[in-house]
């Protein structure tokens, strides 16, 4: 339960109105045709953007994983600012191909690629992350039967994993990557002629806030990498380090201290001189668009159901999953809310405690439980901060057939 009221500083605000790419919430609802929509904002992603390159070491180049936010405004804005795109399924590598970016900055990872799926990806000269032994082989058969010599890398799980993380994708048993336990035995009997092996993937988990968990992992993915470059007989070109680098989205939740996170890898690249003519790769989803974003929808009625007071809104859950607490959350929380045509509530007399719902008839339909917010009637505009990643692109949006969501990159 959030009680205090949350406005989020980066983005601009003007007459009690929150305002995304120099427009108020009833601007865009007329640019877009109406509610729900979601607002993303150029100048917060280039911002973000534009911190991560002056604070980390030149060596190391970012990615964007497009799968945190699909939307092709969007990929096609980051794309001059990033040195590559990390693809998910073969659409996306499509989406990223005709962005123009040199198909070499690409990498497709993820368990379970169709034959389909590795052709396409061996003609269009993009980098495979191998998430299997037996896709190993299948990317040989088909590099063969193409004549052409597939890039390809090998995701690697490893022993250790990404700790304070809401997601941990690596340690233990994983449908991601290659056991790092296996790996001497693969390395030694690859057929090197027939492929182009660029190097390893090394992927341990995601949206973390903590430099310290970030940075012993860091420190461990580079023993590791040492250990790789032992065990390869020839020569590696690419190491992607991962991501892992979380936003807030909870009450007491901070921002990432990157400063620390970068300042450690400037310190392990000055100690690793062997790396230097390697390709080292950051790949980052969540933390690149998850703050420039919004979903915004708005209130349809007000009603009190015995000593509680519901805000109900046109979306909900099947636009927005990830706010509604089903999307991997083990005990639900609230996302940042607020009001977002009357932001500064003044006076506490003038705020209200309220549960905001949408449309579904459900009761996981929830947007904000018991939150403290400036007093709110119909027709206005619930916002959902902190929406830029995993909103639209991984809700349910045909459950109860509802209108779907609007989107725009302002
Ligand atoms: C999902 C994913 C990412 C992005 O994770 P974020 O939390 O959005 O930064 C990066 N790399 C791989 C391999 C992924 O599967």
């Amino acid at each position: 339960m959030n009680k205090e009221h949350t406005v989020m500083d980066q983005f601009q605000q003007q007459d009690n109105q929150l305002i995304i790419g120099g427009k108020s919430l009833s601007q865009i609802e007329l640019l877009v045709g109406r509610t729900p929509y979601y607002a993303y904002d150029k100048q917060v992603i280039q911002h973000t953007i534009n911190q991560l390159n002056q604070k980390l070491p030149s060596q190391i180049k970012l990615h964007y994983a497009i799968k945190a936010n699909p939307l092709p405004a969007i990929v096609h804005f980051i794309k001059p600012l990033v040195s590559g795109f990390d693809v998910a399924s073969k659409n996306e590598m499509l989406l990223a191909l005709q962005t123009g970016i040199e198909p070499e900055e690409i990498s497709f990872a993820g368990p379970g690629k169709t034959s389909d799926d590795i052709q396409a990806s061996i003609i269009a000269g993009i980098t495979l992350h191998v998430e299997s032994e037996n896709e190993i082989k299948k990317i040989i058969h088909f590099s063969k039967s193409l004549k052409i010599k597939a890039n390809i890398a090998i995701r690697v799980n490893p022993i250790f994993e990404l700790k304070a993380s809401g997601m941990k994708m690596s340690g233990g048993s994983k449908p991601f990557g290659i056991d790092e336990e296996r790996l001497p035995n693969i390395l030694k009997h690859l057929n090197y002629e027939t492929i182009n092996f660029r190097g390893f993937h090394i992927f341990a988990g995601s949206q973390s806030l903590s430099h310290d968990a970030i940075i012993e992992m860091h420190n461990k993915t580079f023993e590791l990498i040492q250990k790789l470059i032992e065990l390869t007989p020839i020569n590696i070109q690419y190491i992607n380090i991962g991501g892992g680098f979380g936003i807030p989205y909870f009450p007491g939740d901070t921002r990432l201290n990157i400063n620390a996170i970068c300042k450690n890898l400037s310190i392990l690249l000055e100690q690793a001189t062997n790396l230097e003519s390697i390709d080292l790769i950051l790949e980052l989803g969540r933390y690149i668009v998850g703050e420039s974003g919004i979903y915004v929808t708005k209130i349809t009625d007000k009603k009190i159901s015995r000593d509680k007071t519901y805000l109900v809104c046109d979306g909900g859950l099947h636009h927005h999953l990830s706010n509604s607490g089903n999307f991997g959350q083990i005990i639900r929380k609230n996302y940042p809310v607020t009001i977002g045509n009357r932001l500064q509530a003044s006076p506490v007399s003038n705020q209200q405690i309220v549960n905001i719902v949408g449309p579904l008839c459900t009761p996981l339909d929830i947007l904000a439980q018991e939150v403290l917010l400036p007093m709110a009637v119909e027709g206005d505009f619930v916002v959902v901060y902190q929406s830029g990643a995993y909103g639209a692109s991984a809700s349910p949006k045909d459950f109860l057939s509802q209108p779907s969501v609007l989107e725009i990159l302002l």
